[in-house]
């Protein structure tokens, strides 16, 4: 199988692995931080992001989400960020994406 480079492991990042894997190419995902999940992850992993922890995403937890991977049921409208961080892990244990990713730092 061939395998493609996809590097920042943010939203766009995984939307990136997904639509590869959906054509039977395998992604490896790099980002220069230590967890997938770019922003949404900040609040907890790295306080310093743009993001801070009672955020909530400006979008409807039905907008703020892969149409094919719905938010858990019990997730509140307009999710807030470690909300976002919990279901952007979900996603990538979901698709197998933990395994082929790598920290650059
Ligand atoms: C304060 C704020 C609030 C927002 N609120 C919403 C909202 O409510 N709803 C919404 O839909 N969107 C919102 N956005 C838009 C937000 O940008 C997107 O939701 C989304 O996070 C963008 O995904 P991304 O993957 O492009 O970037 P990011 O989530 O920023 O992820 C980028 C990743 O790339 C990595 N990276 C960057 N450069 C390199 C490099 N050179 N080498 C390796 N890795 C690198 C970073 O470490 C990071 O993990 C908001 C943005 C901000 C700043």
């Amino acid at each position: 199988m061939k395998s493609v480079a996809v590097i920042r492991a943010g939203p766009a990042g995984i939307a990136a692995a997904k639509a590869l894997a959906e054509q039977g190419l395998q992604a490896v995902v790099f980002d220069g931080k230590s967890h997938l999940g770019g922003m949404w992850q900040d609040a907890q992993a790295a306080p310093q992001g743009p993001a801070w922890e009672g955020m909530r995403t400006n979008l409807s937890e039905h907008n703020c989400c892969f149409s094919d991977h719905s938010h858990p049921s019990d997730m509140q409208d307009f999710p807030t960020v470690p909300e976002m961080g919990k279901y952007l892990s979900w996603l990538c244990t979901t698709l197998r994406f933990g395994k082929k990713y790598q920290a650059l730092n």
